[in-house]
């Protein structure tokens, strides 16, 4: 079979509302293609009516191809299955809400002809998000270029395009605690934005409450620095430095003979000394838990089905995820 020349991935969490809005907008967007193409759902474990609905619309298009997960595995798990089965010569990950318009895609591919390895989507104004969401968002990512080695571009979600050779270096990358959008960025290759207006999600809840969003900012961080472990470093010289001030001033209390009323001291300096060293420690258990959960090796979604995919598909390229596949069939 011919490799088609774009594939869209798309992951799906419980979007039984949007389900016939995005099957309508992409064939909209898609029916002017010249070229091949194909879309690659993922459904993330949805508990909703939303599988059902993938595998109607697929069955009717042979283009559309569907995964499912055995049970929700996350976003970026998803996003990732859809890398591992994607085909095509250009690759775009996409929301399923219409967050990321359809048809900004044609600007990415028109980078992409130009030369460009990765395009991403570059959000220019954010609709129908809280303050909240916009104003950590906001601080989050320039957070992570100031701690991250690799250049992350500002205000871009996994809304990209990339070309076979990026997702195939993509595919070497099997760790657990995934941050894709960081990862592109480290795998390296000529990239340019496209800017774009985000719309509001077009119906449904987000699949992101605030501690998912935590979990991945966490996940971002620390899979690409250990900034946070050097804290110790400098906490330490830093305490080290207030204990010498301290010491010498209650040196010289004690010859003074003024030494009974150090209460106050005492309490302060094991109060700083103790919050610093919990702080430290909790920093020490992110790491070794994930360090913890590198070493299990487990593959990092398991498939229940598969629709408009060939058998041989249905191993991913690394043979972790392909001796899960294969057990199954
Ligand atoms: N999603 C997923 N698994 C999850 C959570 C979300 O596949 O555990 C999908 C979801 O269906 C959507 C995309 O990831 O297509 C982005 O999620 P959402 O729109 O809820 O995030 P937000 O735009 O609010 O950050
Ligand atoms: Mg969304």
């Amino acid at each position: 079979m011919e490799r088609p020349a774009l594939s869209l991935i798309i992951p799906v969490y419980n979007e039984e509302a949007i389900i016939e809005e995005l099957d309508r907008r992409l064939k909209g967007f898609l029916s002017e293609m010249d070229e091949r193409w194909e879309v690659v759902f993922v459904d993330d474990g949805s508990q909703d009516r939303t599988s059902e609905m993938l595998n109607e619309i697929a069955a009717a298009e042979p283009r559309y191809k569907v995964i499912s997960f055995s049970r929700n595995f996350g976003h970026q798990a998803a996003i990732t299955a859809g890398m591992d089965h994607a085909e095509g010569d250009a690759v775009v990950i996409m929301d399923a809400d219409l967050q990321d318009p359809p048809e900004v895609v044609t600007e990415m591919i028109q980078k992409w002809r130009e030369g460009y390895d990765v395009v991403y989507g570059q959000r220019s104004i954010r609709h129908g998000e809280s303050i909240f969401k916009r104003a950590t968002a906001a601080a989050f990512y320039r957070l992570l270029r100031a701690l991250l080695p690799i250049e992350v571009p500002l205000d871009t979600g996994d809304f990209r395009l990339m070309s076979r050779r990026v997702v195939l270096s993509m595919r070497a990358l099997r760790e657990q605690h995934r941050f894709v959008r960081a990862m592109v960025s480290w795998v390296g290759f000529k990239q340019a934005a496209v800017q774009y207006e985000r719309p509001e999600r077009f119906a449904g809840e987000t699949k992101y409450p605030l501690r998912k969003m935590m979990r991945f900012a966490i996940d971002g961080i620390t899979s690409f620095s250990i900034v946070p472990l050097r804290l110790a470093t400098w906490l330490g010289l830093l305490s080290g430095f207030v204990a010498i001030v301290i010491s010498g001033w209650a040196l010289y209390a004690a010859i003074a003979g003024q030494t009974v009323p150090g209460w106050a001291t005492i309490m302060i300096a094991v109060a700083l000394a103790a919050s610093a060293q919990l702080i430290m420690t909790g920093i020490l258990g992110e790491y070794i838990g994930r360090i913890y959960e590198e070493v299990k090796r487990r593959p990092l979604y398991v498939v229940a089905d598969t629709l408009n995919l060939p058998p041989t598909d249905r191993s991913s390229p690394t043979a972790e995820s392909a001796a899960v596949t294969s057990q199954r069939s």
